[in-house]
């Protein structure tokens, strides 16, 4: 963690002995920054601190009351945009989720599910894949992740200037990928009921902002871009598949017919 507290010279005059005042309980939860702890000198010729003088600290550190956890409030994703630069963004958005769309449709034509990604970095596609789970023989093989893994070797995805663009709402994994990465935005297609994460990570976001932690970004992900395209190509999938009862035709379903909401009460008369 940065920290500017300048740390004394080892021969300077140590001011232990003078207990700091014992701080408001009230304002417990805003300490004030504190001094790295003695960590090992990086002076090869200095002594490191010893398995005992590690373990004592871990058990003082284990015994300091945990501070009182912040409620958990579900923080807006977006911050609001001028006029002209959103009219620009939707359009760059419509256009690249075209390409997300491209690859998922590659993918559905060699019998993969529908889902494609691309990062797009300073107006050039720097990742792009689709789903490969079939193909490998693997589980990890997201559109989103691969996108992102391409990039990432792409000077880290042109640190923080990327977008990621994926047909459907992104998992958990792909989630966290993309908020490791730093993209800019996430913006997706089609809603996924059973595994998006877009809803659990705004309660994330809230921790974020608690914290005041800047290294730490989650990227505003929001959806409803080229939804009825990606609809589509689940449509399509679900067409290739076995029968009705296959556990993938059972989940894209879920994409193509959502759950209804809760019927109207009877109309009366
Ligand atoms: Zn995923």
């Amino acid at each position: 963690m940065p920290d500017d507290t300048p740390i004394p010279p080892e021969d300077a005059p140590t001011e232990v002995s003078a207990p700091p005042p014992e701080p408001d309980p009230g304002s417990r939860r805003d300490p004030a920054p504190e001094a790295d702890p003695p960590a090992a000198s990086p002076d090869p010729a200095a002594p490191a601190a010893g398995p005992d003088v590690l373990a004592a600290e871990v058990r003082a550190e284990l015994a300091e009351p945990e501070p009182e956890p912040e409620p958990i409030v579900p923080a807006p994703l977006a911050a609001p945009l001028p006029a002209g630069r959103l009219a620009d963004m939707v359009e760059a958005d419509r256009r690249w989720m075209d390409e997300a769309l491209a690859m998922a449709a590659k993918g559905l034509a060699i019998g993969e599910l529908p889902i494609g990604a691309v990062v797009v970095a300073d107006g050039e596609v720097i990742g792009r894949a689709f789903t490969q789970e079939a193909t490998q023989g693997r589980l990890l093989v997201h559109a989103e992740l691969l996108a992102l893994d391409q990039a990432d070797r792409v000077v880290g995805g042109r640190r923080g200037r990327a977008v990621l663009y994926t047909t459907l709402e992104p998992c958990l994994m792909c989630l966290g990928a993309a908020a490791t990465a730093m993209v800019e935005r996430v913006v997706f297609a089609l809603d996924s009921a059973t595994d998006g994460a877009r809803e659990l990570a705004s309660l994330w976001d809230a921790h974020r902002h608690a914290r005041d932690l800047p290294s730490v970004y989650l990227p505003p992900v929001h959806g409803g871009v080229g939804t009825e395209a990606s609809r589509a190509l689940f449509a399509r999938f679900i067409a290739t598949r076995p029968g009705p009862t296959d556990p993938l035709a059972l989940w894209a379903a879920t994409l193509v017919t959502p759950a209804a909401p809760a019927a109207d009460p009877p109309a009366a008369g």
